[in-house]
């Protein structure tokens, strides 16, 4: 007999609901626990899963592995090629172990929800039970209404409702400790269990030996590396938060994202740590740095429950279904230039290499290639959410495509189709000094005057720009403004 526990995206042994009430029950039952991830290639190519991600899930699993082992508790890992194939494998892999109880948190996209619920129903045809736990936001889904009954759609009362519920329910901020150790007789009982490995990428989502290099020393996986940086930023960081955290060339954000979306850091464990940093202890007063981060870290919750709600921006459609009309340009070189950093947009171009090059960008930094892109390009905004997906450490469906949502103003809680990022006076602002476009892109390194550094080829440096081979602007600013609202405007049936 024993109670096994299925690890999806949450790859952490501490504050883990699902871990937690799995660990109970096999105590309670008085059996083993077994911990077990299912690889399936098939599933990270459906979701465009970026190599970068797919090696830090990997790394993060020995991680994972040897902490579980410290507790007599083996993670059994096998790869399963064909994604429709997990519930029958785990059904079959459920009864060789004897396991009376499968406990599992929940993910909301569509598919692993209908998958999901189909594997509750076929455990309990089977004498067995599941059940899914909600664990990954903060206030689950569905908890917060609005006054006459209906899910949020605009982010600043969803957040005031938020602060409301958890100051109702401090316990909602209580966090889980570690799983209980294994009786003895588990590393006997299930030695071939510890004996697996972790496999190797797919080829399709291999890296090679100088990108594992690179990514390896940016990312380091696990959760005690989340935990690590959690800290250091809380202590050093968060106080400048509020004033640094727009400026892609200054290290004002956590860079927690990764460990959010894989699961090394609980949503939990990250705001009620920054709430004890806090002098009120609330989640909406005392520090600003604080109050701004959490909300930030909230904004993570509310994608999530826009995604559980209205499940359909699954399915290729935006959320606002109006402007399913919009007559994209499918325009292949502007979307070559986009993908490579290479628009003649300094800021533009600055952000695409650093998400090449880190599978990272700033947020800020995204705003601007996701407007640039659905805007002065006109390219169908899906193409710029997959390219994302695609080379993104951090790739996390709902705030990925939320994100795109508000930038080609499609979205829940968007821009106005009407506004616009001027991508030269976002540059000026929030790149003063061009540092941010120097790092990212070499031809510009000698451009020393600070004007011209974000419009070389408007601002007299035409000629170096040239010379060392950086690109004159593929689209002009204001024609493309205009086409823009003219062509939102159709698409929208507006005069
Ligand atoms: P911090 O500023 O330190 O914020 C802390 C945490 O709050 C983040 O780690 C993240 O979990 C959450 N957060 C902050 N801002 C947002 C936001 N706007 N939406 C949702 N959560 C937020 N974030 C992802 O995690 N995965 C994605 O795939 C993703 N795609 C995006 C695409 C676009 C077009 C845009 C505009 C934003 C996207 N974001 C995404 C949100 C945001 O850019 C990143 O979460 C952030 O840059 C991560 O850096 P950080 O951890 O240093 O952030």
């Amino acid at each position: 007999k024993a109670v096994v526990h299925w690890f999806k995206s949450d790859l952490r042994t501490r504050d883990n609901r699902g871990l937690e009430r799995a660990s109970e029950k096999a105590r309670e039952e008085g059996v083993p626990l077994i911990a077990m991830y299912i690889v399936s290639p098939q599933d990270w190519e459906a979701h465009l899963t970026a190599p970068v991600r797919v090696d830090f899930i990997l790394r993060t699993l020995e991680v994972l592995r040897g902490d579980l082992e410290r507790l007599d508790i083996p993670l059994y890992v096998e790869t399963v090629e064909k994604r429709k194939e997990i519930p029958g494998r785990i059904l079959e892999l459920l009864g060789e172990w004897e396991a009376s109880h499968l406990f599992a948190n929940v993910e909301y996209e569509v598919d692993e929800l209908r998958r999901d619920a189909g594997l509750v129903r076929a455990c309990l045809e089977r004498g067995m039970a599941m059940d899914v736990l909600h664990d990954t936001c903060v206030v689950r889904p569905g908890e917060l209404v609005s006054g006459v009954g209906r899910q949020y759609s605009v982010y600043t009362p969803w957040f005031r409702a938020w602060v409301a519920h958890i100051h109702k329910d401090p316990t909602l901020l209580d966090l889980l400790g570690e799983p209980h150790k294994n009786p003895d007789t588990a590393r006997q009982k299930y030695a071939k269990l510890f004996e697996t490995t972790i496999p190797s990428a797919p080829d399709n989502k291999k890296l090679s030996d100088e990108e594992k290099k690179r990514f390896r020393s940016m990312w380091p996986a696990g959760e005690h590396e989340a935990h690590e940086r959690l800290r250091r930023f809380l202590e050093e960081r968060i106080g400048e938060y509020q004033e640094l955290r727009n400026f892609p060339g200054e290290q004002g954000t956590s860079s927690l994202s990764v460990h959010f979306a894989s699961g090394t850091l609980s949503a939990r464990t990250a705001i009620r740590t920054a709430q004890d940093y806090n002098t009120t202890k609330k989640l909406d007063g005392g520090k600003e740095g604080i109050q701004t981060w959490i909300s930030e870290v909230a904004w993570r919750d509310f994608y999530k429950h826009v995604l559980a709600h209205w499940p359909y921006i699954c399915m290729n459609k935006p959320f606002k279904l109006e402007y399913t009309n919009i007559a994209w340009e499918y325009d292949d070189d502007h979307f070559a230039a986009w993908c490579s950093g290479k628009t003649g947009y300094p800021i533009v171009d600055a952000a695409m290499r650093q998400l090449n090059h880190c599978g990272w960008v700033h947020n800020r930094c995204r705003m601007i290639v996701a407007s640039f892109l659905a805007k002065h390009l006109l390219l169908d905004w899906r193409m710029g959410e997959r390219y994302f997906m695609e080379h993104l450490v951090d790739g996390d469906f709902a705030s990925n495509n939320g994100g795109w949502g508000f930038s080609s103003s499609t979205g829940v809680d968007p821009q106005p189709y009407f506004r616009i990022f001027n991508p030269l006076l976002q540059s000026e602002k929030f790149d003063p000094e061009g540092e941010y476009i120097r790092t990212w892109i070499p031809e510009l390194r000698g451009v020393d005057d600070n004007k011209a550094i974000h419009d070389p080829y408007g601002r007299g440096m035409a000629t170096e720009a040239r010379e060392k081979g950086y690109p004159e602007p593929i689209v002009d600013h204001k024609e493309s403004r205009d086409r823009c609202l003219a062509r939102y405007k159709e698409g929208l049936g507006r005069e």
